[in-house]
C-alpha cells in the first residue's frame, strides 16, 4: 500500500480516539503511519516495518497512556499504532518486485520476531492500484470533513498525491526501466541494487 494510505489510515485513527485532541494526535498517527516507509532506500519492509514488535510497543503505550493521560503519551501511543497498523497491512499488499503487479516476489514484510519474510495476501495488488488509491479515499474523505486548517490542507494533498501515484504507477517503472537501461554503470552503482536487478 501506498505510505499515504498507511497515513491516512493513522489520521483516522487519531480522530476516532481523541477527536478533541488538536492537532498533535493527528500528526503523530499520520507520521507513525509513513514512518516504516522511511525505508525504502534501505532494506525495504525490513529496516524500519515490525509487525510484532511495533504491535507489542502500541499495545505499552496505550497501556501506559491510559494510566497517565498525558497528550504526549498518547501522541506516542498512536504513532506506535499507526507504524504496527502499517507493518501489519503490508501483508495484505503487494510484494517487493519492482512491478508488483506481476506478482513475482515472496516477500511482503519482514517478521524480526520469527526471523522470516511473511509472504504477500495481495488483496490490495500493489502500492497504487486502483483499490490502493480507493482504501485511502475511505479514509481521507471522512478525515477531510472533520478536519480544519493544516490538518485539512495536509490531508487534501496526502489524497492528491496518491490520485497522482496511482495514476503513474505503471509509468513510472517504464521510466525507471528506460533510465536504468541507458544509464552508465558507473552512476547505477549508487542505485540501490533492489532498484536495478528487476530492470535488468
Ligand atoms: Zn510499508
Amino acid at each position: 500500500m501506498m505510505a499515504t494510505t498507511h497515513a491516512l489510515i493513522g489520521v483516522v485513527l487519531a480522530l476516532v480516539v481523541a477527536p478533541d485532541g488538536g492537532l498533535l494526535p493527528v500528526a503523530a498517527a499520520g507520521l507513525g503511519g509513513l514512518f516504516p516507509d522511511f525505508d525504502l532506500y534501505v532494506a525495504h519492509r525490513k529496516t524500519l516495518h515490525f509487525p510484532v514488535y511495533f504491535s507489542l510497543a502500541a499495545f505499552v503505550a496505550a497501556a501506559v497512556a491510559a494510566l497517565v493521560a498525558s497528550p504526549v503519551a498518547l501522541a506516542v501511543a498512536l504513532f506506535l499504532a499507526a507504524a504496527a497498523i502499517h507493518s501489519v497491512m503490508d501483508i495484505f499488499g503487494g510484494g517487493l518486485e519492482l512491478k508488483p503487479w506481476e506478482a513475482t516476489s515472496d516477500r511482503a514484510v519482514y517478521d524480526h520476531f520469527n526471523g522470516r519474510w511473511l509472504a504477500p495476501k495481495r488483496w490490495i495488488r500493489y502500492d497504487g492500484a486502483p483499490e490502493d488509491f480507493l482504501l485511502g479515499a475511505v479514509f481521507g474523505i471522512p478525515a477531510l470533513l472533520v478536519l480544519s486548517g493544516t490538518a485539512q490542507t495536509v490531508v487534501a494533498l496526502a489524497l492528491a498525491v496518491s490520485a497522482a501515484y496511482s495514476l503513474l504507477r505503471k509509468a513510472l517503472v517504464e521510466v525507471a526501466e528506460r533510465l536504468v537501461g541507458t544509464a552508465p554503470p558507473e552512476l547505477l552503482v549508487y542505485v540501490p541494487e533492489r532498484f536495478v536487478e528487476d530492470f535488468r
